[in-house]
């Protein structure tokens, strides 16, 4: 084959052995690779408790890693959520997608339960157990400087899990290479259930690719749309600024999530946005293997300078306006491998719950507290829902499936009301994207305060990312380039003779079996919701911007549309006529 290695690394934990698993040719044109291979492989497992040592793990790269196809570098990792009970998937950067297709593999799939913690390692030589108890209660940066020390690894990718993940924080990511996190759903304490500390990956092989011009003009053709693109390579666009870009056209349409989602509007907000950042630590941009946007900034000092989510929630929605106290409660989250969402809602939720306002130093000494288990991290470390429950309060908890939401307020822009209720992962902005037409009014832009033909909007932004995270490439890309260009580049690498149409329907295919999945694990209607607060209570509105509480019927009838259009029941489940018309069941 060309594009991928036709070889899945499966691991057993238990008993530290190894097999190579050999996939049929039509299995990968069916699911592509990263989120889709991994769905398929993952699909009869999911049902399994996410620390049954039966419970998979994956991590899987697609066709156009170590390619020149732009933004090639990424890959995904799923298995159920510790937080949520539901599917879980993160698409994640760094190297590592590169590094394990030149180690020969398209994918790992890890089951069972080491005795003690182990370290992975695998090249393109062959694959080995070690023991990784002396990096236990290790700061991540830490980890990786001693793994990348290891000679033989110096060029390698590493994947490892935290303090954060060894302490049972609910919202542990998988870090890789120092920087990049598998951040959402707590996908790094699955891995720590596993007692596996570290995956360390280095190898040498190249991809074949089947036809190079035509790659290179596919390559071509993205970077043209990508310099032509304001929101990417604009002066005030993600590579000059990082996606702290967004920061201060999210605060202007006063959508910020402020006070745990009670308001809309951060009054400091302008002292707090991606300039200021630039200003006060004199940033520099680095990223992804294999892409030339290069999203993440750092400073002349070594500070790695939080992403938008993070900027808002650990400003707004705590009522900080402590810069440095931002920058810091992300290097906290950073070293001890936790999703730095969920974490500023847990603690934006405690604030509400005990009615006081949280200052610096106390939000940052919670965030050290829960990285360690101890105090009352030991309980916010569970997530904000579990935390407003055993309160008595769950309807404080600003989530979705369990998952917190991430820096939109849904009265701000109507879409994401239903994107976060009928995400497969719950509240997260990365499964249907309307921000894209709301308020960066691209491809066509809609109004943000109806929901009128959002259910078809989402349903269509929901095949697309599951295509985009199952090509494993940059959703960023997505705001110049489109399908048709990267469908170019597919078929270039692998030879395929697919469509951007064709592929859709693959995306639906992928984001159904979802549903599917989530549907044996209980899920239904009654979990495509949002909170409350959003029905009842008004956001900050100013004298030419009202925004109001969600219409509750309006948002029931988007809902039932967007159930008709994705072939689900009225209760949001899957029928067989659906599945059997996409190859599935159910
Ligand atoms: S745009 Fe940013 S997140 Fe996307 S591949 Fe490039 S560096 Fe990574």
């Amino acid at each position: 084959m060309h594009g991928w290695t036709g070889k899945i690394l499966q691991v057993n934990l238990t008993d530290k052995t190894t097999e190579e698993l050999r996939l049929p040719p039509e299995t990968y044109l069916n699911n592509i690779g990263g989120k889709g291979l991994a769905g398929e492989l993952l699909f009869e497992h999911l049902g399994h408790r996410w620390d049954d040592p039966q419970m998979s793990l994956a991590f899987m790269t697609g066709p156009l890693n170590n390619t020149s196809s732009p933004t090639s570098g990424r890959m995904t990792v799923m298995s159920r959520s510790p937080l949520t009970g539901a599917i879980c998937d993160a698409s994640v950067g760094g190297k590592m997608g590169t590094i394990l297709k030149r180690a020969g593999y398209d994918g790992i799939v890890v089951t069972g339960q080491s005795e003690g913690w182990c370290g992975l390692n695998i090249s393109d030589t062959g694959v080995t157990f070690s023991n990784a108890t002396h990096l236990t209660g290790l700061p991540v940066s830490t980890i990786h400087a001693r793994l990348s020390d290891v000679p033989a690894m110096q060029n390698g990718a590493h994947a490892m899990v935290g303090p954060a993940a060894e302490n049972g924080v609910r919202y542990a990511a998988i870090v890789f290479d120092g920087h990049y996190f598998a951040g959402r759903g707590g996908l790094g304490l699955v891995m720590a259930a596993k007692k596996l500390k570290h995956i360390s990956v280095c190898g040498s092989l190249k991809t074949e690719v089947f036809e190079r011009a035509e790659l290179k003009g596919a390559q071509e053709e993205i970077y043209r749309l990508v310099a032509a693109s304001p929101v990417l390579t604009g002066d005030l666009g993600i590579t000059h600024y990082g996606t702290g870009a967004l920061y201060d056209l999210i605060g202007s349409r006063r959508m910020m999530p402020t006070h745990n989602f009670r308001q809309t509007w951060f009054e400091h907000a302008p002292t707090m946005n991606a300039h200021a950042y630039k200003q006060q630590y004199d940033t520099k941009k680095f990223g992804c293997a294999g892409c030339h946007i290069l999203c993440k900034k750092i400073g002349a000092k070594g500070e790695i300078i939080p992403e938008f989510e993070t900027m808002s929630h650990f400003s707004a929605l705590l009522g900080n306006q402590d810069l440095e106290a931002v920058v810091e409660a992300n290097q906290i989250c950073n070293e001890a491998g936790m999703d730095t969402i969920s974490a500023a809602v847990s603690l934006a939720t405690s604030a509400e719950l005990s009615g006081q306002v949280l200052t610096p130093e106390s939000f940052l000494k919670l965030l050290r507290e829960i990285a360690a288990g101890t105090g009352a991290g030991a309980t916010l470390g569970q997530g904000a829902l579990r935390f407003a429950t055993a309160a008595g309060r769950p309807e404080i908890a600003m989530v979705s499936k369990g998952l917190e939401f991430p820096a939109y307020d849904p009265r701000g822009a109507l879409g994401m009301a239903l994107a976060y209720a009928t995400s497969t992962r719950g509240g997260c902005h990365l499964r249907a994207y309307p921000i894209s037409h709301e308020i960066l009014r691209k491809p066509v832009a809609t109004d943000r305060f109806s929901l009128s033909g959002k259910a078809r909007i989402i349903k269509i932004s929901e095949d697309l990312n599951a295509v985009v995270d199952s090509l494993t490439a940059c959703k960023f890309l997505f705001f110049a380039a489109s399908l048709e260009e990267y469908a170019r580049a597919l078929n270039a690498v692998t030879g395929m003779q697919t469509s951007a149409q064709q592929l859709l329907k693959v995306g639906e295919r992928i984001y159904y079996r979802e549903r599917i999945i989530n549907a044996r694990n209980g899920f239904s209607a009654a979990d495509d919701d949002i909170p409350a607060r959003f029905f009842a209570e008004s956001g900050s509105s100013s004298e030419s911007i009202r925004v109001l509480p969600v219409d509750r019927d309006e948002f029931l009838q988007e809902r039932a549309a967007y159930y008709r259009i994705r072939g689900l029941d009225e209760n949001g489940l899957p029928t067989p006529h659906k599945a059997a018309e996409l190859g599935l069941s159910c």
